[in-house]
């Protein structure tokens, strides 16, 4: 990124249910991060799993980032500002566009392997419960242009055995080979649904993003998305992944505490307190104190 180019941030959440402290963690560290330098930040909805997301969840998450004071240049279930639409499944058309370069490529393959099937032929299992598929429908000889992409199935990507490294603003230099961290992984589901690594990218990319900040559960994902930059001859943005938040005894604070959910945050606090939880587990200050964003905004990081 040239030292003139403004930086753009973008929050991401899925509408899957209610924030919590984490997600509000997140947001307001990638925030801060491009407010602090006179940067613009996007709100966009990734709604992709049709199961999961719901439209008054997107409204709630909306409404706790306002009350938060978390305010975004660009996007929202409004769809406003030029790069839109900000809803991911409202995109379809444009993540068809770039699968298809993917696939003209020839290191995509048709997948029909169930979850069983998957499961019963993964690779050694991980320690972190990440399977790594095996490569059962993977074609003999990669690349390959004769697949049937009109069949059934879901639609892999071939990943070589490479390394790829990577700066991160704050968890540091990475490395990851794709074959053996990531393995061939889904663009797209059998159902037809875009996969979180296909839609993350095209989209970052797109919508001119320079600063993905997020939380450190995504490092791994980091790597396959620079890999998808590289192969669309997209630009990578810099990636900052937050450290997973903890309590006072070092413990990870868990999704499933009601008591950090923003319903429960709202009913108990105003925002200024919220926001002074969120920038204590951050360490930008030493107990947790009413704050205002302005306030973080001047704190040195
Ligand atoms: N939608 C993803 C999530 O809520 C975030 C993706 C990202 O920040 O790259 O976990």
């Amino acid at each position: 990124m040239s030292s003139t180019q403004v930086p753009v941030g973008r929050f991401a959440p899925s509408p899957s249910g209610r924030m919590h402290l984490g997600n509000i963690y997140a947001a307001v560290m990638s925030w801060l991060s491009v407010r602090r330098r006179g940067g613009r930040w996007i709100l966009r909805i990734e709604d992709l799993d049709p199961q999961r997301s719901k439209l008054t969840h997107a409204q709630m998450i909306e409404d706790d980032l306002q009350w938060l004071g978390l305010d975004w240049d660009e996007g929202g279930l409004d769809n406003r500002g030029p790069h839109g639409p900000y809803v991911q499944s409202q995109r379809h058309d444009i993540y068809e566009q770039y699968i298809d370069r993917l696939v003209a490529t020839g290191y995509t393959y048709k997948c029909r392997c169930t979850r069983a099937d998957i499961m019963a032929t993964q690779a050694p299992h991980q320690s972190d419960g990440r399977i790594i598929y095996s490569g059962r429908c993977r074609p003999a000889a990669m690349p390959c242009h004769d697949t049937d992409h009109t069949a059934t199935g879901a639609t892999r990507l071939y990943v070589p055995d490479r390394d790829i490294e990577f700066d991160d603003l704050l968890a540091g230099p990475q490395r990851f080979n794709l074959a053996r961290d990531c393995g061939d992984f889904i663009l797209r589901r059998a159902d037809g649904a875009w996969s979180y690594q296909l839609a993350v990218v095209v989209d970052d990319a797109l919508m001119g993003v320079t600063e993905v900040m997020r939380g450190s559960d995504l490092l791994l994902s980091a790597a396959q998305q620079i890999y998808l930059y590289e192969l669309l001859g997209f630009e990578p943005p810099r990636f900052a992944h937050l450290p997973l938040l903890t309590n006072e005894t070092g413990q990870r604070l868990s999704k499933r505490d009601n008591s950090l959910s923003m319903e429960a945050l709202r009913r108990d606090y105003e925002p200024t307190d919220v926001l002074g939880l969120v920038a204590h587990a951050a360490r930008l200050i030493d107990t947790p104190r009413p704050v205002t964003l302005g306030e973080l905004l001047a704190i040195q990081m």
